[in-house]
């Protein structure tokens, strides 16, 4: 009824973008009959995952678009900006103009560190914004994105007072302080589309030991009832090793009539590397080994065409159960009726944590599927009575714990927001720093916390003296007549979106060097925090990658993921596929291709430190290092990859080897012998070759 009530224009749009939807959800109608359509107040919606909080984000967004405003909306993860982007393209038949930057459309998708890019130097185009979305709000407390929303939201106010700001977020305890602190209006609703219902398991109801077994006994009912599991536990290698686990105990539970499905997973995830001309890798054989009883693992450590055919085939009701590390909470969207939690703890550096409260709600919450379940489960395992006992009070009935400021925590986050004030010069001072730290969610927190203000007023101050001493030591700040200003180097990490430590450790590298010696430097960047690095697959197989490095004029005494990283890199740039990266070095090869494309931004980034030191001689070489990384080749064939677009390392190398390096005396015709040329690419590189 009261999608009734709404603007015809806006009702229009809604009908014509969510055909499905027939009415508001209650948590929806709580939100809209607070007035939330037509006020001008910042809004804070807490209600739970996969309730409808993307609907209302773009109903506050149409409104202000037909109001000729422009909008942003920002998220967390580019996999979530690339979902919204699509959802939201449908506006364009209406009219709008749906992009990813504020410069060229009415409403931007914008990744959070995008969006803290133009609170420093776009101030323009921040200034022409009328509503901010900010998605997944909760993040303010985590550890490294925390701080950056936290700071940009702080600049947006400074420069455009009057924006608009909707935070849609999962339940916090402390809400009402976060909403004194931005200023906002909480409405909290706890509608859920399908009913969750929580439970703590006990492996000795089961009369077993062993939390896998009472795991089997949950996939068993679930075969019965023709529905499907997702199990968390904390590592990649449980989620493997608990997926061969319950495959080899519930295979002979499995009708022959639904067998036959799992073997075509099976076969699919087996053509991945098939498909490529490489031999399957241990991984992968162990995954097919398993779905084809219906089981699956999912880790970060999967390619992601395999990743894609375990989540489509699991929606698909191919597969009985996913076994998968906690990454799974974000990003993919993945019900299933029932979710079990095996582990709660994680490894830190202090050794096994609890998991947050709010990390088991978040996993808790996947269970049940709209629109299929009437109910969906969450079991948390506990080994003894007494444990479980516990677990009842300490999770299912325990309270999330308050979200606090990250800022003062992580250093990092400190130096970055310093430069970041000094370069777009909001700050010339500490005592000007000091004003901006106040106004963030770290200085409301200190300043209305009864005990804490003088003391934290105090550590404050003597954190931002630190801090900008530090960042004048390493040439990154300067003091001039007119006050602290960034010097090139300062600029350069300002407008960059690494860590102060990366690039203090890169500048050091660079002032160091005589001559450069681009396998040290490999080494070296897989030491910087701001590469995702590739990990061994277990204790074992380090000589492999010691002989790789040595033999590279590296002797390295530590042998952990960064060794494995820069080893892997090596052969990477030397041509070898992933499949053999994997079986040589023992590591999770997949994520070469992400760590070889972030080694490529980060050799571009050295490069213009070293441009910027006035270090001129290595430039040359570290172009050709950057698109070697980027290309996965060797240097003679980067001029064949740049110059034809999509022909990629395998083909180049086909053609090289066919013709050698000079391809001007061939046709078309014969080029097209060498596999994989067709006569659209073959044309191409005719085209190349003549020019
Ligand atoms: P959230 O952002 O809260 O995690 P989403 O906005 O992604 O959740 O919503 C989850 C699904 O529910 C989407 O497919 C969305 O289209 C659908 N949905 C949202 N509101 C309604 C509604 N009132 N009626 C039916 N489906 C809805």
């Amino acid at each position: 009824i009261i999608m009734e009530t709404l603007d015809y224009n806006l009702k229009d749009i809604i009908k014509g973008c969510y055909p499905h939807i027939e009415n508001f959800n209650p948590a929806q109608k709580a939100v809209i009959e607070s007035g939330y359509l037509d006020a001008k107040d910042n809004y804070i919606i807490a209600i739970p995952t996969a309730s409808g909080k993307t609907l209302l984000g773009v109903l506050a967004a149409i409104k202000t678009l037909l109001n000729g405003g422009k909008v942003i909306y920002a998220v967390p993860l580019l996999s979530i900006q690339n979902e919204k982007l699509k959802e939201f393209k449908l506006l364009e038949e209406y009219g709008f103009t749906v992009g990813r930057h504020p410069q060229s459309s009415d409403l931007s998708v914008m990744v959070f560190e995008s969006f803290d890019s133009i609170t420093r130097f776009s101030w323009n185009h921040l200034r022409e914004v009328d509503l901010l979305i900010v998605d997944e709000f909760h993040m303010i407390g985590e550890y490294s994105r925390g701080p950056t929303i936290e700071c940009a939201l702080t600049r947006s106010h400074m420069v455009n007072p009057g924006m608009r700001i909707v935070a849609l977020s999962a339940t916090l305890q402390n809400m009402e302080e976060i909403a004194g602190w931005l200023n906002a209006r909480v409405v909290e609703h706890d509608f859920r589309p399908v009913p969750l219902h929580k439970e703590v398991l006990n492996t000795e109801m089961f009369s077993t030991r062993n939390k896998n077994d009472v795991i089997v006994k949950i996939l068993e009912k679930a075969l019965e009832e023709n529905s499907q599991a997702l199990a968390f536990v904390s590592t990649r290698r449980f989620t493997e090793s608990l997926a061969s686990f319950v495959a080899d105990k519930i295979k002979n539970k499995v009708p022959p009539s639904r067998k036959k499905a799992f073997r075509e997973v099976s076969e699919k995830i087996l053509q991945v590397p098939e498909k490529k001309g490489s031999r399957p890798t241990s991984i992968c054989l162990k995954l097919a080994d398993s779905a084809k009883n219906g089981v699956a693992f999912h880790h970060a450590g999967l390619f992601s065409e395999q990743k894609e055919i375990i989540e489509d085939e699991f929606r698909s009701g191919n597969l009985l159960m996913i076994t998968a590390t906690p990454s799974l909470m974000y990003g993919v969207n993945l019900p299933s009726r029932s979710v079990v939690i095996r582990d709660y703890t994680r490894w830190t550096s202090q050794g096994p944590q609890k998991i947050p409260v709010f990390d088991y709600e978040q996993m808790s919450g996947r269970a049940g599927r709209p629109q299929y379940d009437d109910v969906g489960y969450s079991y948390l395992i506990a080994k003894t009575l007494d444990e479980a006992y516990d677990l009842q009070e300490y999770y299912v009935q325990g309270e999330i714990e308050p979200t606090h400021s990250k800022l003062i925590e992580n250093k990092d986050a400190i130096y970055r927001q310093i430069i970041a004030q000094i370069a777009s010069s909001m700050a010339k001072n500490p005592v000007e720093l000091q004003e901006f730290f106040s106004k963030t969610f770290y200085g409301y927190q200190m300043e209305n916390s009864p005990y804490m203000s003088t003391f934290a007023a105090e550590s404050m101050e003597y954190e931002i003296n630190n801090a900008v001493e530090f960042l004048m030591h390493n040439g990154i700040l300067q003091a001039t007549p007119e006050g602290l200003k960034t010097t090139s180097l300062g600029l350069l990490i300002a407008k960059s979106n690494y860590s102060v430590e990366t690039a203090v450790k890169l500048k050091e590298f660079a002032s160091n060097m005589d001559e450069l010696d681009i396998y040290k430097l490999i080494y070296q960047i897989c030491h910087t925090p701001d590469l995702p690095l590739i990990s061994f697959k277990g204790r074992k197989s380090k000589d492999p990658v010691r002989e790789k490095l040595s033999s590279a004029g590296i002797f390295a005494v530590d042998m952990q993921n960064a060794e494995a990283t820069a080893a892997s890199l090596m052969e990477w740039i030397d041509e070898r596929n992933e499949y053999e990266i994997e079986n040589a070095f023992h590591v999770y090869a997949a994520t070469t291709r992400r760590a070889a494309y972030e080694a490529s931004l980060m050799v571009k980034f050295f490069r213009d430190i070293c441009q910027v030191l006035g270090i001129y001689q290595p430039l040359g070489d570290l172009d050709i290092l950057s698109a070697r990384f980027y290309y996965g080749v060797k240097e003679e064939l980067i001029p064949l990859v740049l110059g034809v677009k999509r022909l990629g390392r395998k083909r180049a190398r086909a053609l090289f080897k066919a013709f050698g390096e000079d391809l001007r005396p061939f046709t078309e015709k014969e080029l097209q012998k060498v596999e994989g040329i067709g006569p659209k690419l073959a044309a191409a590189v005719h085209r190349y070759a003549q020019s």
